[in-house]
């Protein structure tokens, strides 16, 4: 089962050189089309197809340092063709490559079915591998035919069609998730992601703010944004990948008195994070719910009881590792918390009784 969608992705600013250099070479052709079939009208009257033109600069993608291949010079001439129709004119605008002209073109490499790979982060073409915003979680998908873009500012995109794939996650276990303040997230099984690891970013943050660079906070707000979301999608994917159910806790109200933290601040942190777990479970045909997470801190998930010697109150937020007075056990605090929370998804799947909702 499958459906098609297009996804726009930002790709890394380190690559534009390479990428400009492509879409310089994309106007090559389409500057020859654009000069040949308008020579051709009015020497012979005849207007060249696509085809036609895909036959005239079939060599040129194996010039010397040419870097797009064939399929993309064929796509630049099928375009060309396209529009050519599509406004009925016997001559287009040229494609100007001089970023310094008023006319300058704004970067364009189209690509077909097959000449885009993902793989490990990057996206393969051409030759060269791009690192990118994955916003999408793109090992997720069929990639098909799209374009590179670049916009105004000179950042570049790729745009791709993409066949979304339903498959049915082989994972056996079973997971809870404590998701944390200051957007730690950890799992039963011990893996996890750091809270605020975009630390050193915001002291760059800082030093922006300070000296009124607007356009530079702008830039690292959305690079937080961006480096929060790859994370979460990493996260997110791995989890569906080896778990046949996921449990989340509800970040309850409870922990955020406790802190001077805002609870909607908290909340839209989280709320992609459960976004992406269940559309992905969903796609997977894994189970997952949110369950009530109240005590999951205080019981200890050996003994199930609650011992003096559980983490309480505002104090309690600092304590990493604790021991259970009761059975002696030694815990992570937030590994023990999310043990809690797949206990009580396994109790809410067994029908068992649950705390009621606070909400
Ligand atoms: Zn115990």
């Amino acid at each position: 089962m499958h459906h098609t969608k297009t996804l726009q992705l930002r790709i890394k600013d380190k690559h534009a050189k390479v990428l400009s250099a492509m879409a310089r070479e994309a106007n090559t052709v389409w500057n020859f089309c654009n000069e040949t079939s308008h020579r051709a009208i009015r020497e012979k009257c005849t207007w060249l197809s696509a085809y036609d033109l895909q036959k005239l600069t079939a060599g040129y993608s194996k010039c010397d340092g040419v870097q797009i291949g064939s399929a993309t010079a064929q796509c630049v001439c099928e375009q060309y063709a396209l529009r050519r129709r599509q406004f009925k004119k016997a001559k287009l605008r040229w494609r100007v490559s001089d970023p310094k002209s008023s006319k300058y073109s704004l970067g364009w490499i189209p690509f077909k079915v097959g000449c885009v790979k993902y793989k490990a982060g990057q996206v393969c073409f051409a030759g060269h591998k791009f690192s990118l915003w994955d916003s999408y979680g793109l090992a997720d998908y069929v990639l098909r035919s799209g374009s590179f873009t670049q916009d105004t500012r000179g950042r570049w995109y790729l745009n791709v069609a993409v066949k979304v794939l339903i498959k049915i996650s082989t994972g056996k276990g079973s997971v809870g998730i404590d998701l944390g303040l200051k957007e730690a997230a950890t799992a039963s099984t011990g893996e996890r992601i750091e809270g605020r690891f975009y630390r050193k970013l915001e002291s760059e943050l800082g030093i922006a703010q300070r000296a009124h660079k607007k356009h530079r906070v702008k830039a690292i707000h959305a690079k937080i944004a961006n480096q929060r979301k790859d994370m979460l999608h990493k996260f997110s994917t791995q989890l569906v990948a080896s778990n046949a159910a996921i449990f989340v806790g509800d970040v309850a109200s409870a922990k955020l008195v406790k802190t001077k933290m805002a609870k909607s601040t908290l909340d839209a942190g989280w709320a992609m994070f459960k976004t992406m777990l269940e559309y992905k479970s969903q796609q997977a045909g894994v189970v997952f719910e949110v369950v009530n997470e109240s005590y999951s801190t205080q019981t200890c998930s050996c003994c199930w009881g609650i011992p003096a010697s559980s983490p309480r109150g505002r104090a309690g937020l600092r304590i990493r590792e604790w021991v259970c007075s009761d059975c002696g056990t030694v815990h992570d605090r937030d590994i023990n918390a999310a043990q809690n929370i797949l206990a009580a998804g396994h109790r809410r799947l067994a029908g068992g009784i649950t705390a009621p909702s606070r909400r």
